[in-house]
């Protein structure tokens, strides 16, 4: 259903910032213009933020952020006590989006989300889409490392039955109703792109090119890479369990050929020493059974962070709960 409102639209851009010191002024000021055209042109409400979250920077991005703050009406700001992942700063701000905003798009800082489709995801948003899903053309600005093992990823979970969108990242527009759902996911290994698509609802998605970085480092280094597309697979899928068992059936049955096949040696008496075959196959049961053992670990572990429920951020200062007192011009 279209959503003909003549009321304007509260849109919330929220941006997870890292030791940002680099990008994040030519951020605010195209996120500022982009927003100020909104404003004027497509119904957006000029009560609308962008908010950055501060994810326990070490440099000067939270003096960035607070300065914008002061002359700018439409930055906000939100320092973590400490950093505590993208997608953990990413869902503080869409927590504190989600009270004033209709919709809340979230974006990276280092401008490699193309700017230009915001109004597209507005007008996908106004045509009755709870998600608008910002999928990358192509991944040509990827190092031929990151753009294999990024599609080997993508496969990977599409293969074990989880249900992401090929190559879309953490920039899209969500609902408020979208934001309230997924406040109900209590877990703590936080994976979004997984999570989105299961609330569900009307969506769509808008391609666009990625750039390159416009400045500062990638802070997604190959552990972290690693790591996080790890957490993406065994937070979502067993398929690694069963994997183990139709592994080890195989070996049970091969085992038992194996049986046959030693003991008609035996009475044709072609025995040799076996300690070839005793040695391999301690080392490849020895093999199977640790990697077991790693994947069930792996899920235990999981099991332990879920049931201690930690808090997943602490927020030590805000912008936002300032009286709104400064009748700020940009
Ligand atoms: N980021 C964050 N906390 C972290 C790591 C990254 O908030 O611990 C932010 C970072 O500032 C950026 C976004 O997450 O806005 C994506 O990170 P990056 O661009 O470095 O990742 P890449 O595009 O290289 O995968
Ligand atoms: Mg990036």
């Amino acid at each position: 259903m279209e959503r003909k409102s003549v009321t304007p639209i509260t849109l919330a851009l929220v941006i997870p910032c890292f030791n940002e010191e680099d990008v994040l002024p030519e951020t605010i000021k195209r996120l500022t213009l982009i927003l100020d055209e909104l404003v004027k042109y497509k119904n957006i409400h000029s009560d609308s933020k962008i908010i950055f979250v501060d994810d326990g920077s070490r440099d000067k991005t939270w003096g960035i952020i607070e300065e914008a703050n002061i002359f700018n009406k439409y930055v906000q700001g939100l320092k973590l006590a400490r950093n505590a992942g993208h997608q953990n700063a990413l869902l503080a701000g869409l927590n504190y989006a989600k009270d004033f905003s209709d919709c809340v798009i979230s974006i990276d800082a280092d401008l490699q989300d193309d700017l230009a489709v915001i109004p597209k995801f507005i007008e996908e948003f106004n045509n009755g889409n709870d998600i608008v899903y910002g999928v990358r053309r192509g991944r040509s600005t990827d190092t031929f490392f990151k753009r294999t093992t990024a599609q080997g990823f993508y496969k990977l979970m599409n293969s074990m039955g989880v249900n992401i969108i090929y190559n879309h990242a953490d920039y899209r527009l969500m609902s408020k109703r979208v934001l309230e759902h997924l406040g109900e996911f209590k877990e703590v290994n936080l994976f979004l792109r997984g999570l989105i698509p299961l609330i569900g609802y009307k969506s769509t998605e808008v391609y666009y090119d990625r750039n390159e970085r416009f400045a500062g480092e990638s802070k997604y280094p190959l552990k972290k890479m690693l790591a996080f597309a790890f957490d993406g697979i065994t937070s979502f899928s067993v398929t690694p369990i069963r994997l183990i068992s139709a592994i080890g059936f195989l070996m049970f049955l091969f085992s038992f050929f194996m049986a046959i096949y030693i003991l008609i040696n035996k009475f044709l008496g072609h025995t040799s020493s076996g300690w070839s075959s005793l040695m391999i196959s301690i080392w490849f049961i020895g093999g199977i059974q640790l990697v077991a053992l790693g994947f069930i670990g792996e899920y235990i572990g999981k099991i332990y962070r879920e049931v201690k429920a930690r808090p997943k951020y602490f927020i030590e200062k805000s912008t936002l709960n300032l009286p709104d007192q400064r009748n700020k011009e940009i």
